[in-house]
């Protein structure tokens, strides 16, 4: 029987303006940043540290794109995509942040897998995975080393096209157990399957495998909060409730904005916004080449997510140290199958008070890897069916593990596809952007147009907190270095 009290709709409605975003705006900046995901603020800090004025444009109140929280009556705070990332985000924060944000990153030590075919702890490193394939799945020592030796040395520039599904035969062939363990976690960081290229689970398993798996300390909240302040020290402009309707571009060269009715100008512009929209809808087709254009209409979007947030009441608890749990009733694995609408397979997030020392509150999120076209059409009654389903079905899964859950949690609320469009404008919720396809066009962008760039998640590898934030980066590096060649022609690589 569902509990009715438990489903407060999350509000699918703008609240109307009563400022004007933008009344602060200068007429002209050297570069726009038209996104606050994390490559948008990443892109714009970089560039801001390197001497550009900056203004950045955010449709959303909030800034943070997926990287975002929410907070609900009782004193309820949840984190919507905190819920793992590599180490290699220290190294990112310290040196495109600052150190109050990198030394918040801690690493996460309860992560479990529990289905069918198999269930335990592990520290998620390459150490740990290693033991476990060879005593628990039963794999030669030898053949495990082949594997990582294997993925260590995938090169992105010399790739032979292999698929996921391919590198997993040739090393375990016909091992369901075993491609569960490896692609599972990372189908939910980044939307990976099995028809996708090697190189690119290769890259992200990789990056996880080197230390395990972290999080950041005082919640999603504090972390934007944190970028912000860097972002206004470092002097950059931020507008947020500042939707780009889109990008002016003249004889093949970017000009600057369209914006709430105002035109801004701007020698680059950046967008974090997701890629298909950017090309195809801010620009328009007409002003890049047929085939570009055909290019970028047969990027594949990738995966959006379901999730349900469930807070305890003020006191409860939760017992046990699991951070991470990956669970599955479903015998066999089959990845198509993490999409399912009615699906088996979920990962469960716990929050305790050392997440949010100061709010002493325990909280659990559980995701689910989903299809816009399954929500889309849904009319309202059904739409609001579905969500309670969703809960339902989460705390039904929960319980296996927390029995009496449901008599401490005082909030319980999903989110569907439809939410993550509506809040990012990412086309389909795409919640990790686009395919791997998508990264050529993203980084071909200022070869057709003069100053526009592209960053943000695309290729499953530029996805992700740390993929979007060394994105930003990179990105930022190429305005850079192209600003700098406008003044100085000589800098101009030779072709
Ligand atoms: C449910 C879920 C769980 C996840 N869990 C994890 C995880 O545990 N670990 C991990 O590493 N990654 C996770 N991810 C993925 C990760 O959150 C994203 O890959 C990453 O945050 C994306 O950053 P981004 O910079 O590409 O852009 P986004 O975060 O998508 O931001 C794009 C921004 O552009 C803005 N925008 C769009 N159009 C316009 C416009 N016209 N004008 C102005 N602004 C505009 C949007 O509002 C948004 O703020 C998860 C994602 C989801 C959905």
């Amino acid at each position: 029987m569902i509990d009715r009290r438990y489903y407060k709709g999350s509000s699918d409605g703008k609240r109307p303006l009563t400022r004007d975003p933008l009344a602060q705006v200068k007429s002209r900046y050297d570069v726009i940043v038209i996104g606050s995901g994390l490559a948008g603020l990443t892109a714009a800090n970089v560039l801001a540290k390197l001497g550009r004025r900056i203004a950045l444009l955010e449709q959303h109140y909030n800034l943070g794109g997926m990287a975002t929280w929410f907070k609900r009556k009782g004193g309820h705070v949840f984190d919507v995509s905190l819920h793992g990332f590599p180490v290699g985000m220290i190294k990112t924060c310290r040196r495109h942040w600052n150190r109050t944000i990198s030394e918040r990153i801690v690493r996460l030590d309860g992560i479990r897998f529990d289905n069918p075919q198999f269930s335990f702890e592990t520290e998620f490193t390459r150490a740990d995975f290693s033991n476990k394939l060879v005593e628990v799945f039963g794999i030669e020592r030898a053949r495990v080393d082949q594997f990582f030796a294997h993925l260590a040395g995938m090169n992105f520039y010399d790739d032979p096209g292999a698929t996921v599904g391919d590198l997993f035969e040739q090393h375990f062939p016909g091992r369901g157990d075993v491609h569960r363990l490896l692609l599972e976690p990372i189908a939910y960081a980044n939307g990976s399957n099995m028809k996708d290229p090697a190189i690119a689970f290769g890259i992200v398993f990789s990056n996880f495998m080197s230390q395990g798996v972290y999080t950041f300390s005082g919640g999603t909240d504090l972390l934007v909060r944190e970028m912000r302040a860097e972002l206004e020290r470092n002097g950059v402009e931020i507008f947020s409730d500042a939707a780009v309707e889109s990008i002016a571009v003249e004889r093949g060269r970017v000009r600057g904005v369209q914006v709430l009715g105002r035109f801004l100008e701007a020698g680059a512009v950046v967008s974090n916004a997701n890629l298909k929209h950017t090309v195809l809808s801010m620009v328009g087709e007409r002003h890049f080449d047929r085939d570009f254009v055909a290019g970028v209409q047969a990027v594949r979007l990738n995966n959006s997510s379901c999730q349900v947030y469930m807070g305890l009441a003020r006191g409860q608890t939760l017992a046990g140290n699991t951070d991470l749990l990956f669970t599955s009733t479903r015998e066999a694995f089959d990845a198509d199958s993490l999409c399912d609408f009615r699906g088996q397979s979920r990962t469960f997030s716990f929050y305790y008070p050392k997440t949010r020392p100061e709010s002493g509150r325990y909280a659990v999120v559980c995701s689910t890897n989903a299809h816009f076209a399954d929500w889309a059409n849904l009319d309202a009654s059904a739409y609001l069916r579905e969500k309670a389903r969703l809960c339902e079905e989460a705390l039904a899964g929960l319980e296996r593990y927390a029995p009496g859950i449901r008599s401490k949690l005082e909030h319980v609320e999903a989110s569907t596809p439809r939410t993550f469009a509506f809040y990012t404008q990412h086309w389909q919720g795409a919640s990790f952007g686009t395919k791997f396809e998508g990264l050529r066009y993203s980084l071909e962008l200022s070869s057709q147009i003069e100053g526009l760039y592209h960053a943000g998640s695309v290729g499953i590898i530029m996805s992700g907190w740390l993929g979007a934030a060394n994105y930003g980066v990179i990105t930022a590096n190429k305005v850079d270095a192209w600003m700098a060649a406008q003044l100085s022609p000589s800098l101009v690589p030779k072709a």
